[in-house]
């Protein structure tokens, strides 16, 4: 017999709640109105941190412009991640072959064309182009949130392919993008622990593509630009990042064109709520029904 897989299982008991509904395609999921319910309420939680902070809301589509997209060097680092958004721009006879191969089984997408647009791979990309040009003295603070696409099929529930993302997120001088990210994600990492999460912070590194791509893991390991946030959900010796605070240096303020009131190159930095993995750790920690949440876990939640 096959040793338990705990992510199927895990996978299998939101399905039999009716948590999640299956879609036939690994990691992509219909949502139960209890589990939007913890969604929505994650959200909220994090708005009222970005009120504290004075940060400017930005709700965000699942798609990105093209044009952005070419500016975030994504393609470089993560080809096998990111998911483009194709359209028809044919004339009739185009649309005639399109509906045979359709029918036939054929390879309709060879005749679509590139869109405008590519799927959203993390919240905050949107906002760079949103910034370019001058800062006002001291930089800005968002937050920002939406639907992430990123191909990673997977068992494991807590790895979606589409997923919600919520960040708060500064931009302008590198010190203060360094202290946001800090200080940003031991606020995170509280608000996360008194939801009655056993979080603990590590130092990570993004899955870069490639054999270039473990130098470039070394190195943001080495300086420390991203931090992550990781409890366990089904495995207590893989623990999962549900929260993480990435130092971007000039990484978006050089392509963008952004500059402190000073005139100096931009610096950024997010601190991102997986808040997909959020409800699915809540879920596991507490229990299936969010009724029977412990009182101070729900009266801090759900407001
Ligand atoms: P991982 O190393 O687990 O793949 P990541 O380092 O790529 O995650 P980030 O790019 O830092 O993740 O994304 C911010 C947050 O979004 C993560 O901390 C995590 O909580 C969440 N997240 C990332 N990928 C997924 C996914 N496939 N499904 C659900 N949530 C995700
Ligand atoms: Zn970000």
């Amino acid at each position: 017999m096959a040793a338990p897989d705990p992510y199927r299982e895990l996978r299998d008991r939101l399905i039999d709640a009716e948590l999640l509904f299956p879609t036939g395609v690994e990691g992509l999921y219909g949502r139960s109105q209890t589990y939007q319910e913890i969604v929505a309420a994650i959200d909220r939680m994090v708005h009222r941190w970005g009120t504290e902070l004075k940060a400017t809301a930005v709700y965000l589509p699942p798609v990105l412009a093209r044009s952005t997209f070419n500016s975030t060097n994504y393609l470089q680092s993560f080809p096998d991640l990111m998911g483009s958004v194709h359209v028809f721009r044919g004339n009739d006879r185009d649309h005639a072959e399109l509906v045979r191969r359709v029918e036939t089984d054929g390879d309709w997408p060879a005749l679509l064309e590139p869109g405008e647009v590519v799927l959203s791979s993390a919240a905050c990309h949107a906002l760079y182009p949103m910034c370019s040009g001058r800062l006002p003295l001291g930089g800005r603070r968002y937050e920002v949130s939406g639907f992430c696409f990123r191909h990673e099929p997977s068992p494991d529930p807590a790895r979606m392919q589409a997923f919600n993302m919520h960040e708060v997120v500064y931009v302008g001088d590198h010190d203060v993008a360094q202290r946001h990210r800090d200080e940003g994600l031991v606020h995170g990492l509280g608000l996360l622990g008194d939801l009655g999460l056993d979080v603990t912070p590590v130092p990570a590194n993004d899955p870069f593509f490639g054999r270039l791509g473990s130098a470039l893991a070394a190195g943001q390991i080495e300086e420390e630009l991203k931090l992550e946030g990781v409890t366990p959900i089904c495995s207590e010796d893989k623990p999962t990042a549900i929260i993480s605070g990435n130092c971007h240096r000039d990484h978006f303020g050089l392509p963008f064109g952004i500059e402190t009131d000073a005139g100096e190159v931009a610096h950024s930095a997010c601190v991102a709520f997986g808040v997909d993995r959020i409800t699915v750790a809540l879920l596991v920690r507490h229990g299936l029904d969010p009724a029977e949440w412990p009182g101070p876990v729900r009266a801090g939640l759900f407001r």
